[in-house]
């Protein structure tokens, strides 16, 4: 989905933030760049710096060292720290973070106090809020008369009541139920852009941040491994880091027996397989290579191939999922529109693109007696 440009959107800009805690670097020398009117999203396990980032951007959090400027503005740099309430932006927290004794209505009025404007705009601005986020016959309730979700639409529709120049979300849905976490997050999506705010938000699940990102950035251990759009994400991720968190149906140990550019052959025991590499790699060198889930089929190409056996198959309503054992190791998700039972000998296709090789430090000696073992069971 395009989205409208704000006047007001920021370009949020990091440059060497670092964050300790004690000895624990949270945050290194942390470089970052959102344009106006974008929603970027910060993937990362626990513990990889995504909150302190996010609460150093709202103010929140201060940083030991670097700089963070909204447009020309600087809100933060080395020893000057701009308070969180003048740098008009608003944040969506994972545990709602409402007034307890107070309504829908003065949460969300809350959020205009500053604003000096007058009832009847102010009144105006509230109901049109809570209508965005359909809650409009729910102003009247207090937190603990709506649901989590009801709760979380407040929540939205405080921090959209004063059309703020930036949005923060703290993983706004992780309290939340499967199906109500898809509505809300596509809610989060179009609210977003409508507004035309610069959004930033973090989560450790990456379904969501596929979903809702123009640009995806990948963190670990207080560092960004990349930040790019959602596709070069998934199809040249810069690492084996970044192409594993991001989702993969199966990774072996293998040998590169041919190298062209970043086009491998790749011998996994007895079997032969084509592999792509963002880095580069030469014949002879151990490595492990990741497939992805929309890599696999089930389908009758006659070449990158693997005999296999299926172990288990579920329907999953667009067609089946199959769990299958190769030569060398188990995997998963190999979609096909047929179910193939259970025991059944095929024949998975490897779609070259999606299956990525990386430098290894293990080699394939010292796993392959368990892969053996394992195939042999
Ligand atoms: P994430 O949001 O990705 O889970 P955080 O930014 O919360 O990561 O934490 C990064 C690291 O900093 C973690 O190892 C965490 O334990 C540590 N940390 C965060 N806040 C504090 C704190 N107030 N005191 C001590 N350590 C902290």
């Amino acid at each position: 989905m395009k989205q409208k440009k704000s006047d007001s959107a920021y370009r949020v800009e990091i440059r060497g933030a670092s964050k300790s805690y004690g000895s624990l670097k949270a945050l290194y020398n942390f470089d970052l760049t959102i344009e106006p009117g974008t929603f970027t999203v910060l993937l990362g396990p626990s513990g990889s710096g995504k909150s302190t980032l996010i609460r150093s951007i709202a103010g929140i959090e201060r940083l030991d060292s670097g700089a963070i400027s909204f447009g020309d503005r600087v809100v933060a740099d080395n020893g000057f720290h701009m308070a969180p309430e003048k740098r008009d932006l608003a944040m969506v927290f994972q545990d709602y973070a409402l007034w307890p004794h107070m309504t829908a209505f003065e949460n969300v009025g809350y959020a205009l106090k500053r604003r000096n404007l007058d009832t009847t705009e102010a009144n105006r601005r509230i109901n049109e809020a809570l209508e965005r986020v359909g809650l409009s016959s729910k102003g009247p309730n207090y937190p603990f008369q709506l649901s989590g979700g009801e709760q979380q639409r407040v929540a939205l529709a405080r921090a959209i009541v004063g059309r703020p120049s930036l949005l923060l979300f703290d993983e706004p849905l992780s309290n939340l139920d499967a199906d109500l976490r898809e509505r809300l997050r596509v809610e989060i999506a179009t609210l977003t852009r409508e507004i035309g705010a610069t959004a930033c938000y973090i989560t450790h699940d990456q379904s969501e941040a596929f979903a809702l990102a123009d640009q995806i950035g990948v963190l670990r251990a207080g560092e960004l491994q990349q930040i790019a759009a959602p596709e070069e994400i998934y199809r040249q991720p810069a690492n084996r880091f970044v192409a594993a968190f991001t989702g993969i149906s199966g990774s072996f140990l293998g040998t590169v027996i041919e190298s062209k550019r970043h086009e491998v052959i790749v011998q996994l025991g007895t079997q032969r397989l084509e592999c792509r590499t963002p880095t580069k790699l030469k014949t002879g060198d151990s490595v492990e290579v990741l497939i992805r889930p929309s890599a696999t089929s089930l389908s009758h190409h006659h070449s990158n191939t693997l005999p296999a056996i299926v172990l288990d198959v579920a329907y999953r309503g667009r067609g089946y999922e199959h769990v299958v054992e190769c030569e060398f190791g188990v995997i998963s998700s190999v979609f096909a529109h047929e179910s193939t039972p259970r025991g059944s000998k095929v024949d998975i296709y490897i779609d070259p693109h999606n299956c990525l090789a990386f430098p290894s430090e293990k080699k394939v000696s010292e796993t392959a007696s368990i892969a053996q073992l394992s195939h042999s069971k």
